[in-house]
């Protein structure tokens, strides 16, 4: 398989192309509309076609450039069905496959940061968007955020996979890039170690963060696949 990790530095965003060797098909997950001539000179440098779009969720702080990319590419966006819009080409539910020629990609329904919020599973490898980032999580008090739905999503689905499992999130604000889900079942602060559903209600209903800068902008915009088409 081949892999990249891309970077947004103004919103934090990872966004990651996963390739098909064979067919040389490619997904990218979580683009940003800021960057869609970087993603696609390095799928053309690599020899690869744009076949899949998956955004992770309805995002509150960057555009998607999924919509931008389906215009250039003709690639499918993909996002949940549980409040994912209605412009995608294909809206998912928990367990649906998408084949990048050889690839197999599972998404799984983590709603709790969103009600829109999905992993995606790849050989040894989930993207994880906001449900599971590197020791934390999304926020839990925008859009349809819910402490003890994500408390859920995270144990019933992500926590379940094999410990040896990669975790690509969607940000990182400290400089990690991945971890795997054992580290995150060991030394995650909010929802591993000794954390209980309990502490972890409290404690993301005591962040009292501010709002993302672009809200305003940005979750209009990814209701209309990233508006700049
Ligand atoms: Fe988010």
């Amino acid at each position: 398989m081949i892999f990249r990790q891309l970077f947004d530095k103004e919103s934090s965003t990872f966004t990651y192309l996963v390739g098909d060797d064979g067919s040389r098909k490619a997904a990218l997950v979580d683009p940003v509309v800021e960057h869609v001539e970087r993603d696609l000179r390095l799928v053309s440098e690599l020899g690869l076609e744009l076949a899949v779009i998956l955004d992770t969720h309805v995002h509150a702080d960057h555009i998607t450039g999924a919509g931008t990319l389906r215009t250039r590419t003709g690639a499918k966006t993909h996002f949940s069905v549980r409040g994912g819009p209605a412009c995608a080409d294909v809206l998912l539910n928990d367990g649906d496959i998408v084949q990048v020629g050889a690839l197999v990609i599972r998404g799984l329904a983590t709603p709790g940061h969103t009600n829109s919020c999905m992993s995606y599973a790849v050989g040894d490898r989930v993207f994880t968007g906001d449900a599971l980032m590197v020791r934390g999580c999304g926020r839990t008090d925008f859009q349809e955020g819910d402490a003890a739905t994500l408390w859920q999503s995270v144990h019933e689905k992500l926590f379940v996979m094999p410990d040896a499992t990669y975790v690509y999130p969607a940000h990182d604000y400290r400089g990690h890039t991945c971890s795997t889900i054992g580290e995150e079942k060991k030394w995650n602060p909010r929802l591993g170690g000794s954390a209980t559903l309990a502490s972890f209600v409290a404690l993301m209903g005591s962040l009292h963060l501010p709002p993302p800068a672009k809200i305003h902008e940005a979750v209009p915009a990814n209701q209309a696949c990233g508006k700049r088409e």
